[in-house]
């Protein structure tokens, strides 16, 4: 085969991988949002032989021989092409690596362990959850080490969830928080103990909330032919095709500021979804460049316009005509102290924008302890107590509330936790950036995002994966990744609370 016919070859392979990952991410939506509840098992099988068909599809000798072929004329090659070759390497060694009867007995783990997590938290028992998780642990460190023997396993893990990223990076950027971030929490925490936030659990129609997600897409200027918004437990959102991308919101009738927040976040991932290069739909390089890369979007349209002074002053109004009996009473600025009003909570999930990231912090240092050797499962509540009293000033009362919190481990997932705050550091590091051509709080407050969007479109979003997350900060700032702008926001921000 020449070049253009081994080119040809990638492409249909990666046609096929399109339909079956579209096939999968739809049947997965429909999972998660309209299915019926005893559709799980039927689900299930069918899944779990698409996902054997795709194993059997691309992990062969003649793929691996395409790609290694492909590879040795990345000199003829342009340079999508050659991100693509180097993608479908990267993900071909990640499965291959792995024997196949260690990775069944994996998944089998992640369910048992899955299913003993949600035990244990709602019976507030970390003993039952232990065993599963040194296991889990176990399984991490050996593929790891089966992969990528010359790195440490936590780095290997790291690089999975944002490529390009080692501990030395992370250590790095929580290290600026913790000097910049830390020392002012209490005090901000305090002074905002006075503002009034109660008006925010009055009991607000569902029906005029999701009027409101659709005020908000609208707003943002999103196609409502492109979109859907579902509901459900969790909020997420799925990109499938720059014309194709659903996500869901969670009503609770009785706390307004969580549909709101979380549509204005997930509405921040569709974008990205909507505003990749039609060229990349169907391949490899279409979505995003990271998960932190991902974050930083839903980050920027939730936090950096939605919890601004400006989008509120804007929105209040519409709300308030909305919600003329929960928010009479209430003036924009009321509103816009209480969705921003910073608290040390215990649950990751409640915090606020200037506590969220001690919460990754935390995870972070366990887990980075539990790779690198340091500490034995069975101590994690005490250390978890320990990092929450010295960071957040607050002991969790059981670990329920404190350890067991958080879905990720007992599902095997480690070395994800650092993209959250990534994610909202980036979008700190873009604003900045968007600043200097871009008069931002003057847009907000027109409620105008036609220039910001095609900012964002221009510099990050149409580029889907092509670029790495290191990559694209480069090139869009014009300097490394540099946490100083997220803790100089945060500091400006919550100071003139
Ligand atoms: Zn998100």
């Amino acid at each position: 085969m020449n070049t253009q016919e081994m080119l040809q070859k990638l492409t249909e392979l990666e046609q096929i991988q399109y339909a079956y990952q579209y096939v999968m991410g739809v049947t997965n939506f429909d999972g998660n949002t309209a299915a019926p509840k005893n559709s799980y098992q039927a689900r299930g099988q069918a899944m779990a032989i698409l996902s054997g068909e795709t194993y059997k599809k691309f992990i062969n000798d003649d793929v691996k021989e395409l790609l290694y072929n492909l590879k040795d004329k990345k000199d003829k090659l342009d340079f999508i092409s050659n991100r693509k070759v180097e993608e479908y390497i990267e993900n071909f060694e990640k499965i291959s690596k792995i024997p196949m009867k260690e990775f069944m007995e994996f998944t089998k783990l992640r369910n048992e362990s899955n299913h003993a997590w949600e035990q244990a938290k709602t019976n507030d028992d970390f003993e039952s959850f232990a065993p599963y998780l040194t296991k889990i642990i176990e399984f991490n460190k050996r593929f790891a080490n089966y992969r990528k023997p010359d790195k440490k396993a936590y780095d290997v893990l790291l690089d999975d969830f944002e490529k390009g990223m080692e501990m030395d990076d992370i250590d790095k950027f929580f290290k600026q928080l913790k000097k910049d971030v830390v020392p002012n929490i209490k005090e901000v925490v305090k002074k905002s103990a006075s503002i009034r936030d109660d008006f925010l659990n009055r009991s607000f129609p569902i029906n005029k909330q999701k009027e409101l997600s659709y005020i908000l897409t609208d707003l943002l200027k999103m196609n409502r032919d492109d979109y859907i918004i579902a509901e459900s437990e969790h909020p997420f959102t799925m990109g499938l095709h720059n014309n194709d991308v659903r996500f869901t919101t969670h009503y609770y009738k009785d706390m307004i500021a969580s549909s709101f927040y979380s549509t204005m976040h997930e509405a921040g991932h569709a974008i990205y979804g909507l505003n990749n290069d039609i060229k990349l739909n169907t391949t490899i390089l279409s979505g995003g460049a990271s998960n932190g890369i991902h974050e930083s979007q839903s980050r920027f349209y939730e936090n950096l316009i939605g919890r601004s002074k400006e989008f509120i002053q804007y929105i209040f109004p519409t709300m308030k005509k909305l919600f003329s009996d929960q928010l009479g009473d209430v003036t924009a600025n009321e509103f816009y102290l209480a969705v921003n009003k910073p608290k040390t909570s215990l649950i990751r999930i409640e915090a606020d924008e200037l506590t969220y990231s001690l919460h990754i912090m935390v995870r972070y240092e366990i887990e980075r302890m539990m790779f690198e050797g340091e500490v034995e499962v069975k101590d994690l509540p005490a250390i978890w107590n320990k990092k929450y009293e010295e960071y957040l000033g607050i002991t969790p009362p059981n670990n329920t509330k404190g350890v067991l919190q958080d879905v990720h481990w007992g599902f095997g997932m480690m070395g994800y936790f650092p993209s959250y705050a990534l994610g909202s550091a980036y979008a700190s590091q873009f604003l900045a950036k968007m600043k200097e051509t871009l008069d931002f709080d003057s847009e907000v407050a027109k409620g105008d995002f036609t220039k910001i969007n095609l900012w964002l479109k221009e510099n990050i979003q149409t580029h889907g994966a092509i670029y790495t997350p290191k990559q694209l900060i480069k090139k869009t700032c014009g300097e490394e990744f540099n946490p100083s702008y997220y803790s100089n926001y945060l500091n400006s921000k919550f100071k003139s609370l």
